[in-house]
């Protein structure tokens, strides 16, 4: 038997149950013993029923007192319930549909219960424990991730059977020596047994730092490969640099930042090969004049730049602002989005394949298939974390190895940049642009909402305009007697509603939220953009780009529902102009996580910082959502507790792929196997 002998040859497993085992992803050996327990039972100190915790897993060993009674509940639902005793103190159990356990627990037989002890000191319950007749002595017991029909101790029994049918094969170990030695790692077969059948619970404390750096390891080695190949191929060339033209064009300089990391992306495009470069920067640094800057030296050249937007609202915003920036330049640029005009839409597609529209800006339609390139040679992506690596990759194949030019406008944490942005190269504009207030941040109760909006009021009437930003919208009616809502959920539109009958009567109050026809949407932020309104009250579609400098004042509406990272970019809409501008965060909410979040808030304007706070305080799930980013799953690393791991698998790989790049060595051959097989799902171009 070898890892990638199919799983339904497995004792005890054939075709009916790898049906089974297909659902969990589990198709070969291989891919079983990466499935890992995700928590342990352990049974190795049974306990006495009264010395059992309440509401906490553990074991207890005890008999049947009484056999188990069939109890219909519905058709489905069979209960069976019995009473144990230690032979001191008594316990109800109760199983569900397991007839076959059931009927082998005759009057007298002793079994160990592993469940969740409930109840009270006077009859104490459990309920759907586990039941094992032979003792487990010394054994933490694995639970593995189910599915109907194959609970976990099945999933046991088979990963059990597979291990031993593996014998030495499991000894393997891709990890050459000398690194598994320096790193102080366990061997691989070793670690394999310790975290599926640990003795305690240090072994899998080691064994799933081993696993877990291997993990690593191998997206680091990929990732870097990756970047190496892509580097290999040739791509559009760019003969001169045009920056300093471009720079008259502006209506500003440009500051140290952009222009070093312009510079950076142009000895890039110099180069011959396709350029893969991340843009970092906080909100407001002025990431769109870089890429700007960029496009304009390749469109000087004859090529043509590609920029891909996540929303409607940002992608005509990047259109209009670039408009204006290379006004004056002769370059086209034209905006393609799904709820254009065919009319409209004929044209721009002529134009981008003509190549008479140099700069094309768009959101996803970009992608769509009546979409053709006289000579891509830029694509750029903004607020990467939301497009996967797939349509980064997609965009691209509508030319001959583009160049990738990636903005993200969430600040991340170094270290988790190296494992979502392993395959690209970075830039950070870590300076803004000169002359903007920080912006000054409250965090206030809905007690004080009132002299918040009396603030608010005092701004519009000297001329400024300002932001209300709510989480949903929801069709909700205002309470009782036409008061705002106070700990509930704001809604935007019953929202917007009541300021323009109370707090801000006579003010123009416009309303803005990602249910509005793509039409109607223009025409509010037209308007606000334009000084037509003084408010807009929004859900956070307003969240990344918006830029209306006279917008000074932000109030943000049950703050708690906001992630950290998310708030930034919000308050980021304001602060953008020469005025001094505020943001008000309202949350009654008193959680600790809270509280730490609107702290970090009032404390910061940097957005690395927060970045790191949030991180902290929320994971990872912040900066990706659910949305996927592409990259291969990590099974083990957790980007937030193995921060660490991950530095040390970084330098690793980098000392590896020093020595040897293309991973050909003998001792690094298994590695380029495991790499190859990581990356296989994803898909090489899907990284480029
Ligand atoms: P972000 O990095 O958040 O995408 P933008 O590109 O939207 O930032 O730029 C924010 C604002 O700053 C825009 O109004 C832009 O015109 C302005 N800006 C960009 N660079 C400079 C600069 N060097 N000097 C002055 N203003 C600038
Ligand atoms: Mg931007």
């Amino acid at each position: 038997m070898e890892l990638s002998t199919p799983i339904q040859y497995v004792k005890g497993v054939g075709e009916k149950r790898a049906a089974l085992f297909a659902k969990l992803d589990i198709r070969t050996v291989g891919d079983l013993l990466a499935h890992y327990p995700r928590d342990y039972e352990d049974w190795s100190h049974p306990l006495a029923i009264a010395d059992a915790p309440y509401g906490k897993p553990c074991c207890i060993r005890a008999y049947v007192v009484s056999a188990p009674r069939e109890q219909y509940i519905r058709k489905g639902m069979v209960l069976y319930k019995f009473t144990v005793s230690d032979g001191r103190d008594g316990m109800h159990v109760t199983l569900f549909n397991a007839k076959y356990t059931a009927e082998k627990l005759t009057v007298n037989t002793p079994i160990y219960l592993f469940g969740t002890v409930s109840g009270n000191f006077h009859m104490r319950e459990m309920s759907a424990p586990l039941i094992e007749r032979d003792p487990l002595a010394d054994r933490l017991r694995p639970i593995y991730p189910q599915t109907a029909g194959l609970n976990s101790h099945a999933i046991e029994k088979v990963v059990s059977a597979a291990m031993q049918a593996l014998g030495n094969t499991l000894d393997a170990d891709p990890l050459p020596p000398a690194l598994r030695e320096s790193a102080g790692l366990m061997p691989r077969g070793e670690a394999l047994r310790a975290i599926h059948f640990p003795k305690n619970h240090e072994q899998i404390t080691r064994a799933r730092e081993r696993l877990a750096f291997e993990e690593c390891l191998l997206l680091q080695l990929g990732l870097s490969r990756l970047k190496g190949r892509s580097r290999g191929e040739t791509a559009v060339k760019c003969f001169q640099n045009h920056t300093p033209d471009y720079e008259r064009l502006l209506p500003f300089t440009l500051t140290g930042a952009q222009r070093r990391a312009i510079a950076e992306c142009m000895a890039d495009l110099q180069s011959g090969h396709p350029m893969s470069r991340l843009v970092q920067g906080d909100v407001g640094s002025g990431k769109t004049a870089v890429a700007a800057g960029v496009a304009y030296s390749l469109i000087r050249e004859g090529w043509q730049a590609a920029l891909m937007a996540p929303t409607e609202i940002l992608a005509q915003q990047h259109a209009a602002t670039l408009a204006k920036l290379l006004e004056g330049s002769g370059i086209r640029v034209g905006l393609l989005t799904g709820s254009l005009r065919a009319a409209e839409k004929r044209e721009v597609l002529a134009g981008l394949a003509d190549g008479s529209i140099q700069f094309a800006v768009g959101t996803h339609a970009l992608l769509s298939e009546t979409v053709t390139f006289s000579r891509l040679g830029l694509v750029i992506t903004d607020e990467q974390h939301r497009f996967g690596v797939a349509q980064r990759a997609a965009l691209a194949e509508k030319g001959a190895h583009p160049h990738l030019l990636v903005m993200s406008a969430t600040p991340i944490p170094r270290t988790l940049a190296l494992i979502i942005y392993g395959d690209l190269d970075v830039s950070v504009l870590d300076e803004l642009p000169p002359g903007r207030q920080p912006i000054e941040t409250f965090a206030i109760g809905s007690d004080k909402r009132d002299r918040a909006y009396g603030y608010v009021r005092k701004h519009i009437e000297q001329g400024r305009q300002g932001y209300v930003v709510c989480p949903l919208v929801e069709d909700e009616e205002p309470d009782e007697d036409g008061r705002l809502p106070e700990c509930t959920l704001a809604s935007a539109t019953a929202y917007a509603e009541q300021l323009r009958q109370g707090p801000l009567a006579g003010c123009r109050v416009g309303l803005l939220h990602g249910r509005m026809k793509s039409a109607d949407k223009e025409t509010v932020m037209a308007d606000f953009a334009a000084g037509r309104l003084d408010v807009l009250v929004a859900t956070t579609v307003i969240e990344v780009g918006v830029d209306v400098p006279n917008a000074v004042i932000m109030v943000i509406e049950n703050a708690e529902r906001f992630g950290l990272a998310q708030m930034h970019q919000l308050r980021g809409r304001v602060g953008r102009g020469v005025h001094k501008s505020t943001c008000i965060l309202i949350s009654d909410n008193h959680g600790e996580i809270t509280r730490a979040r609107l702290k970090a808030m009032t404390r910061t304007t940097d957005g690395f910082k927060i970045a790191d706070e949030d991180l902290r305080l929320r994971g990872p799930g912040d900066f990706f959502g659910n949305r996927q980013h592409g990259l291969p799953r990590l099974k083990l690393v957790t980007l937030t507790g193995d921060m660490s791991l991950i530095s040390r698998a970084q330098e690793a790989a980098v000392a590896i792929l020093r020595a040897d790049p293309l991973l050909q060595q003998p001792q690094n051959r298994p590695l380029a196997k495991l790499v190859d097989a990581l990356f296989e799902e994803v898909g090489e171009q899907g990284l480029n």
